[in-house]
C-alpha cells in the first residue's frame, strides 16, 4: 500500500521510521526531493554511510586527513588512495613516522613531513592526531624540522621516504617491463628493523 506523503493535518511520512512528522523535524532538502526522511533519520544514515566508508577504504580517512593539512599549510597535494595504502602498509608497516611505534588503522592519518615540498608518497609519513597537531603548528619550513626534532627522528623518517622511493621506483619499472623481476617488500629495502620508542620532540641525542 502505498503511504501518502502528507496526511491530513499536513505532517510529513518519513519512510525510514514511517512516522508522520511536522514539517520541521525535516530537513527542506529532504521534503522537497526524494528522500522522505525526517532530520534523525538522516542523520542515523548519514553516519552508517559514512562508516561503511570506512570499512571499505581504511585509507580514505589517512589520505583525506593529509589533504587538509596540505591545503591549510598551502602545499600542493599529490598523493592519491593507492600511494596511501602503499604508505602505510609497506613503507611504514602501520608505524607512526616519528615514534616508530606500531599502530593501528583507526589512530594513524598521514602528514606531510617537509613543508617546503609537495606532498608526495616521498614527503608523507603516518603519524597520530597529536604528532599531526604538533607538527603542523611547529613544522612552517624546513629548517624547523631540525630545531624541533631530534636527530634520531628525522633520520627514522627520512630513512622510511627514500625507502617509499625505492619502492615506487621499483613498481614502476616492473609496468615498465611487464614481467616481475622479483618481489622486493619494504622489509627487504630497510636494512633492519626499527626500535620502538616513546615520541618525544625535546628528545635530542
Ligand atoms: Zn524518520
Amino acid at each position: 500500500m502505498k503511504v501518502p506523503f502528507v496526511d491530513a493535518e499536513g505532517r510529513y511520512h518519513c519512510r525510514k521510521c514511517n512516522n508522520y512528522q511536522p514539517k520541521d523535524a525535516f530537513y527542506d532538502s529532504s521534503i522537497s526531493h526524494v528522500i522522505h526522511m525526517c532530520r534523525n533519520c538522516s542523520r542515523v544514515d548519514h553516519a552508517m554511510r559514512a562508516r561503511a566508508r570506512r570499512q571499505n577504504d581504511p585509507f580514505s580517512r589517512p589520505l583525506a586527513y593529509a589533504r587538509r593539512k596540505a591545503k591549510e599549510a598551502g602545499i600542493p597535494f599529490r598523493l592519491d588512495s593507492k600511494d596511501a595504502a602503499t604508505l602505510l602498509q609497506d613503507v611504514w608497516s602501520n608505524r607512526k613516522g616519528m615514534s616508530g611505534i606500531y599502530a593501528s588503522h583507526e589512530g594513524l592519518v598521514l602528514m606531510y613531513w617537509d613543508p617546503e615540498k609537495d606532498v608526495t608518497p616521498f614527503n608523507c609519513m603516518p603519524v597520530n592526531y597529536a604528532e599531526a597537531r604538533f607538527h603542523a603548528s611547529k613544522i612552517k619550513k624546513t629548517s624547523d624540522l631540525t630545531t624541533n626534532y631530534s636527530a634520531r627522528i628525522r633520520k627514522r623518517v627520512i630513512k622510511r621516504l627514500k625507502i617509499s622511493k625505492r619502492l615506487t621506483k621499483i613498481s614502476m619499472q616492473l609496468v615498465m617491463d611487464a614481467e616481475p623481476v622479483r618481489t622486493i617488500t619494504a622489509a627487504d629495502a630497510a636494512d633492519d628493523e626499527e626500535e620502538e620508542e616513546d615520541f618525544d620532540p625535546e628528545d635530542d641525542e
